[in-house]
């Protein structure tokens, strides 16, 4: 076997839908692996043929499991303010984490935290900075849908 001549920028290869997809029981959501974000169930047969070089076969067996499932949309999903377990499976990314009372704000850039604080606080800039960064992490891509929980952990300098 030869694996070692495949190109790196292909995905492996594999006849089992289990290296590509896990349903998250706590949050009702079809996570992809690849990609590491969730995919809403309307979304998974374009997901999984955009995105994926996928067996046909693969692919079938996929579609089908989602079927059986009726996951939340983005809409449906309840953020916690306090900090919680980082979700097997989603990416975390640096981001930041308002810090007004009783806000708990998580948003995944500078602008947008200021922006927040802005409208939500009536922040000005000589106020300082009234946020501290956190690690994040959001369950799906796309800026309508991106919000992100705060996993607690400060970035390392
Ligand atoms: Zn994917
Ligand atoms: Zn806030």
């Amino acid at each position: 076997m030869a694996l070692d001549t495949e190109p790196k920028t292909t995905q492996p290869k594999t006849t089992n839908m289990t290296a590509y997809i896990f349903f998250n029981q706590e949050h009702n959501l079809l996570l992809c692996k690849v990609h590491q974000c969730a995919v809403p169930s309307k979304f998974i047969y374009r997901h999984f043929l955009d995105e994926h070089d996928l067996d046909l076969k693969v692919r079938q067996e996929i579609i089908n499991y989602a079927s059986q499932l009726c996951t939340a949309e983005a809409s449906e999903l309840v953020y916690a303010p306090h900090k919680v377990l980082p979700v097997p499976y989603l990416s975390v990314v640096d981001g930041f984490i308002c810090q007004y009372k009783e806000c708990n704000k998580v948003l995944g850039t500078l602008a947008s935290m200021k922006w927040h604080c802005k409208v939500d606080h009536t922040w000005k800039a000589k106020d300082g900075e009234k946020w501290t960064e956190t690690r994040a992490q959001t369950f799906f891509q796309g800026n309508n849908n991106k919000r992100y929980v705060n996993l607690g952990w400060r970035k390392l300098i």
